[in-house]
Formats: C-alpha cells, structure tokens, sequence
C-alpha cells in the first residue's frame, strides 16, 4: 500500500559528529570518510540529520572499513526507523499507561503535529512492544553479531514524551546500533538505573568498552556504581548543547548589534573606492578586513560568533590605530576608526 500522508518537511537541521577517532578495535585514527543524511519525525516537528560516519583504514583490522556512526544518531530514532523515540514512546504511554485506542493515538498525534497515518500508528505500537521484549539471553540473532564485534559501547538514553509520562529507557550498543535493552519506568532514579544497567552487564558476554549518555546526574550515578572501570563519556552533542544555550543567544544578540553598527563602512568605502592613492588603497584593505570578519561564522556551541567578530574588529582597530599615530589622521582614516571604536 501507497504512503497516504506526506512525507513531513525537516523545520530543522543537525550534524551529528561521532565522539569517537580512534577505532574500537586497533585504536587506530578512524577518517571522516563520508556523510548520511536521514529525516527524523518527532515530537517537535521533523530534523533532517546529516551524519558523519567515520571508518577504519587500517587493512589488518577486522573493523576495515566498516561504518562508525555518530553514537547520538540512536538518541533520535531507531535505525532505519522515520519516527523519532520520542514519537514512539508517546506511543507506548498512551495505549498502555493511558488505554488509548490506536484512532485516538493518531488524532492525538496529529493535533500535536505529527504527520502520521492510523497504520503508521500500528506500526509504531508493534515497534513499542518489540522494543520492549528484547532479551539479550533469547536473541540468537542480536547474540551473533555482538559476539563477532567482541566488545560494545553502551549508550544510555531516557525519552520523556511528557512530563508526568512514563520514562522510555533505551540502552543501546554503538557499535551495531541494536538495542540491548529498553524499559519504561516512572522514575529515573539511581537505583532504578543502576538495576538496568546491571542487567545488561550481567547478560553480556562481551565487555562493555565504553559508555555514553547525556551526563544526568542519576545517569552518572548509576554508571558509576554498576560499571566503575569503565569509562564514561559525556556526550557532547547534549552536554554541549545544554551548557551553551543561555551563552549561545546572548552571543547571537551582540553578534547581531555589532553587525548593524559595521554598515557604517559602506559610505566610507563609496568614497574611496574609486581613488588610486596610497592611503585610499589602505583605508579599502581595511574595509574588507572588516567584511571578511563579518561573513566569518563561528559553529556554535563550541565557537561563539560574536565573541569571534568582536576579537577580529578589536585587532583592526588596533591596528587602525598604530597606522594613525604614525602618520596622523586623516580624514577617512579618522572616520572608519571612530566608526569601529564606537562598537564597545
Ligand atoms: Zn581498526
């Protein structure tokens, strides 16, 4: 049967980078070889993932050429899955903790803007239900491929359709991108997840090499207790993205004003521009030091915009500056000069 919803257009964009370089295996440098893209319908309208996978080059390593993903990807969705875990564990909730029937899940789902039909929604609770019922011990399947890569990095992720709702615990493996276990709790407290942690521990036949989560304090906690040799890497994608948020707009804001007081150049620009003196040349070679600054972006979180514009147009000045108490200030000199101090 046909699709009888269209497909929903990404109102957003994220590139996942893997926090991992150096293979799993031989720990030598794994390249950034290509990128993924794929769409992701969730809750809050649908993100068009661009990912970047990295590969070993290393001949005699058995993990030659195979993908390395961004370790977040599986925060999203579940491979090859078009509806986010979010959109899942609503799902879940609302037909088992609520006793919703599946036509009131999907005219919930569509009020809140999830472009989804009624199948889909079948689908999706059968997604829930498989989810749910993964066995470490019973999947001869999921047993197969973890024993021939020999090892696993543990992600661990909790979803929260709602407040109040019911938390979709999933721990997953990096490495294949199979879920390991997932369970839906009320709580997320250390207790609660040190047991799920164990279990997974205890189930394993292969050691867990590494683990990844988001840095909740309770998540932490219970790394610590139930795996406290193995290390723990905060992923950066949310860490990151948490800490930065409040200073990510406030750079933006100045980034903005500084902006808007630079166009104060182009008239001083127009003037000289079409004059081949000495000074007219400098005064042009400085005007385009302070357009390139304009156009050059920082990526945020890791770099901040504004702060990157403000440290180029400071050195300018400065540099105006010097040039102007060497040869006195002439008159355009004077004015790109004031033009630009007034920025602080
Ligand atoms: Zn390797």
């Amino acid at each position: 049967m046909s699709r009888t919803t269209p497909r929903a257009k990404a109102t957003s964009e994220k590139t996942l980078i893997p926090q991992r370089s150096n293979c799993p295996t031989c720990h030598r440098k794994m390249w950034a070889d290509y990128d993924n893209r794929r769409t992701v319908v969730g809750l809050t309208g649908a993100v068009r993932l661009i990912l970047k996978i990295r590969r070993c080059r290393n001949e005699n390593c058995s993990r030659f050429h195979k993908p390395y993903r961004p370790e977040s990807e599986g925060t999203f969705a579940l491979p090859h899955h078009e509806f986010g875990l979010d959109v899942i564990a609503l799902v879940g909730t609302l037909r088992y903790a609520e006793h919703r029937s599946v036509p009131e899940i999907h005219r919930q789902l569509v009020e809140r803007g999830v472009s989804i039909s009624e199948r889909s929604v079948t689908n999706l609770l059968d997604r829930y239900d498989e989810l749910l019922a993964v066995s470490l011990t019973d999947d001869r399947r999921l047993n197969g491929i973890l024993a021939d890569q020999g090892r696993v990095i543990l992600a661990i992720d909790g979803m929260q359709p709602d407040v109040g709702h019911e938390v979709l615990w999933v721990l997953r493996d990096c490495l294949s991108g199979e879920v390991l276990l997932a369970r839906s709790l009320l709580s997320s407290r250390e207790t609660d997840l040190t047991a799920l942690v164990n279990s997974v521990h205890d189930q394993l036949q292969i050691p867990i090499e590494a683990v990844i989560s988001d840095g909740q304090r309770s998540i932490q906690n219970a790394i610590a207790t139930a795996l406290p040799d193995v290390p723990h890497q905060l992923c950066q994608f949310h860490y990151l993205r948490e800490a930065a948020r409040p200073i990510y707009e406030a750079d933006r804001h100045a980034k903005k004003e500084l902006k808007k007081r630079v166009r104060g150049i182009r008239p001083i620009e127009r003037e000289v521009e079409n004059h081949t003196d000495q000074q007219s040349k400098l005064i042009l070679g400085y005007c385009s030091a302070v357009r390139s600054a304009i156009t050059d972006d920082g990526r945020p979180p890791l770099e901040a915009s504004g702060l990157k514009l403000r440290d180029r147009l400071t050195k300018v000045t400065n540099s105006l500056e010097t040039v102007a108490s060497k040869r006195g200030s002439r008159s355009h000199l004077k004015s790109l000069k004031t033009c630009l101090t007034e920025l602080y």
